[in-house]
């Protein structure tokens, strides 16, 4: 029954899948905590507002992805698609700028209306940083570090590129977004319909399309290095100053835009060719006019978003810790069941994994043991319980030896 499928996109996360994610934003809640960061969770979802006039009008994510709905009383809500508006919204709405500079880190799901394919989901995760209240290049800097900081603790480090760019101040995109007009007028009738509509409203866009036709006009389009203003390219160097200074390796591509509309001076990419066409793995630049244009107090920010499922995928096992052994129990008989049950309860208060067979015998059990990779069984036979003892049988070796009912404890001491 089709209903019974997963919504397409979706998927359920489980075993293996599940333990590279918590791998993943374990190291990454340690990380940002050891740069400062405070975690914050922010609502699933928001006033479709905070969207709408965050990310663009224009944005391929307003435009086509939102999943957006009227709840019962009429309000016009969305599932959060990013994290940056609704932490820009929490720091409006909680009266934050007596606090700022203001350092957040956050994770959870997100959702988009995509065309569903390898890398590209309808609900996927994110870890998000954000840095809000630093004008100064330094946070660009800082931020960078935590990410690459983040990326070589999970192995990834030398397997990703990173690229940045510059958008520039107001004055610089404004001049280039005239170049680029110029330029791309000559081509009107080759691109792409996405993208003439893009030309009127927004051409920097056009330079982020994955049309192929248009990626072709797009390189030898103006470059933006050309047209930063004299304060944007100090601002610039400053970013690449401070990355050598950190021994962090990055490449500046000068097409390098965003796809959503908030962006000011650096935006960057951690890239990979492992992924096929979904190739970036984390992603995000400055705002610095983003809160002030939301309707609170001018502060700039800058933050970025890593994918979880394409981290996830890059992840090799050789990285992750084993997955935690049990114990596994496996009585024999009536009365050995009800001591099991006992057993196996004041194992666990005391900090024990402990894997309890239902039911089957002996042999049945075992092999359900192997299969839960359990280091140890304690076995519980009838005759074993009328006087007491239990036997302990190390799976691995299949060493066992027997053990008073009252020390079972104290022998599972090597298996914990
Ligand atoms: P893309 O160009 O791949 O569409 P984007 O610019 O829309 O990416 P961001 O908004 O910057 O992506 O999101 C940050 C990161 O989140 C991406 O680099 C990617 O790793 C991940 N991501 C974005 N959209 C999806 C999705 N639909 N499914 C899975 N991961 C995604
Ligand atoms: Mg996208």
């Amino acid at each position: 029954m089709a209903r019974l499928q997963p919504v397409r996109g979706t998927h359920d996360i489980l075993e293996i899948k599940a333990r590279t994610f918590d791998y993943i934003v374990s190291h990454f809640k340690a990380v940002a905590e050891r740069y400062g960061h405070g975690e914050i969770s922010t609502p699933i979802f928001e006033f479709t507002e905070v969207f709408k006039r965050t990310l663009g009008e224009t944005s391929d994510v307003v435009t086509k992805e939102m999943y957006t709905f009227e709840d019962r009383s009429g309000e016009q809500l969305t599932l959060r698609p990013e994290y940056t508006a609704g932490i820009a919204r929490a720091f409006i709405s909680g009266g934050m700028q007596q606090l700022a500079p203001c350092k957040f880190y956050a994770y959870g799901p997100m959702f988009r209306y995509e065309r569903p394919q390898k890398g590209r989901m309808r609900q996927f995760h994110q870890i998000d940083a954000e840095i809000l209240g630093v004008p100064e290049p330094q946070a660009d800097v800082e931020l960078l570090a935590m990410a690459a900081d983040f990326l070589r603790e999970i192995g990834l480090l030398d397997r990703v590129t990173l690229e940045i760019n510059s958008l520039g101040d107001v004055e610089s995109r404004q001049a280039y977004r005239d170049a680029l007009v110029v330029y791309f007028q000559e081509y009107k009738d080759q691109l792409s319909q996405d993208s003439q509509e893009r030309l009127d409203r927004n051409p920097l866009r056009i330079l982020d399309s994955k049309n192929e036709g248009d990626k072709a006009i797009v390189a030898n389009a103006p470059s933006i290095q050309d047209y930063l203003n004299e304060e944007s390219r100090l601002f610039f160097s400053a970013v690449c100053q401070g990355l050598e200074l950190l021994d962090i390796p990055y490449t500046v591509n000068e097409r390098l835009v965003r796809g959503l509309d908030y962006y000011s001076h650096t935006a960057f990419e951690f890239t990979t060719t492992e992924l096929g066409a979904q190739g970036t793995v984390l992603a995000g630049g400055r705002y610095d006019k983003l809160i002030e244009q939301m309707g609170g107090p001018a502060t700039a920010g800058i933050g970025w978003a890593g994918g979880l499922e394409r981290l996830a995928e890059l992840v090799t096992a050789e990285h992750m810790p084993e997955a935690h052994r049990p114990v596994a129990i496996i009585p024999m008989g009536g009365l050995a069941q009800v001591k099991a049950m006992k057993l196996a309860h004041d194992l666990r208060l005391q900090g024990f994994h402990i894997e309890m067979g239902y039911r089957g015998n002996l042999g049945k059990r075992l092999k359900r043991a192997n299969k839960a990779n359990a280091v140890a069984a304690i076995l519980m036979g009838e005759d074993e319980m009328a006087r007491r003892v239990v036997t302990v049988r190390n799976l691995d070796s299949g060493e066992q030896q027997e053990v008073a009912l009252s020390d079972v404890a104290q022998a599972l001491q090597p298996y914990r």
